[in-house]
């Protein structure tokens, strides 16, 4: 869904399809499941909002579609993927996340389809959240910035494997397997959209959220001069944040199952 310029009360037409305020997200809710195509992707800004979200009390689960095996130049997958694991594992402890599991789907080449559609959903029904989280499903990131296969593959999947989840009747071998349908989850949300039209106010959180990303050490060495994106990301939190309402905060597209 989007906004269309000059739709706004104020009267004042844009040039893009963005909002000019963010609504802030909801946070009546206990328990959220995060999932993500590769270690790294939730710390690039989400991890701030976790961080906030745990201090509040609320369980976060990561669930990692890939263990990011394909993410290092100069280090093969066979050993990359255990060192990414070990490096989400830290990033997660950072925000106040114990629990994150690895569903060893291929990194660099997952398919939407059914196998996955099947693995997520059978996540939700194991977790059981009120809100599922996700990345950015849409072609771009907004103004020309192309997305990545695994994150369009994953997001896409996210949204059909919730509904998924709450159905008896689709993949019924999850049924043999003990999990009876969730139909719980009340909103999906995704980071990096270039739909979004809320927000959450991560001014106490931001600093935390840069620890974890830094977590990933090995993988931001492996980017080489430039690559670590703590500046980057700091600007895209200011804005937000002047569109919240605060010095910082990370914006979500808001989907109800
Ligand atoms: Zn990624």
């Amino acid at each position: 869904m989007r906004v269309r310029s000059g739709s706004f009360e104020r009267g004042i037409s844009v040039a893009d399809d963005t909002p000019l305020t963010y609504e802030p997200l909801r946070e009546d809710w206990d328990r959220a499941l995060f999932i993500a195509p590769h270690p790294d992707d939730i710390e690039y800004g989400g991890a701030a909002a976790v961080a906030r979200w745990t201090r509040q009390g609320k369980s976060v689960i990561y669930t990692m579609v890939t263990s990011g095996e394909a993410g290092i130049d100069a280090i093969p997958p066979e050993e990359a993927g255990p060192l990414r694991e070990g490096e989400q594992r830290a990033a997660a402890e950072i925000v106040g996340v114990d629990v994150v599991e690895f569903l060893g789907f291929p990194d660099g080449t997952i398919e939407y389809g059914l196998p996955l559609r099947r693995e997520l959903a059978r996540a939700v029904r194991r977790h059981r959240p009120d809100i599922v989280v996700t990345g950015n499903h849409r072609e771009t990131y907004g103004a020309g910035f192309l997305n990545q296969a695994d994150h369009i593959a994953v997001g896409r999947a996210v949204l059909d494997g919730v509904r998924d989840a709450g159905n008896r009747w689709v993949f019924r071998d999850l049924l043999d397997d003990g999990l009876e349908p969730w139909g719980g989850v009340r909103e999906v949300w995704m980071a990096g959209s270039p739909d979004s039209r809320h927000a959450v106010d991560t001014s106490d959180t931001f600093e935390v959220g840069m620890q974890s990303l830094h977590a990933h050490r090995e993988y931001i060495d492996g980017l080489g001069e430039g690559g670590d994106p703590t500046d980057f990301l700091e600007e895209i939190a200011r804005q937000a944040g002047i569109r919240l309402g605060c010095q910082y905060a990370v914006p979500f597209e808001v989907l109800s199952p």
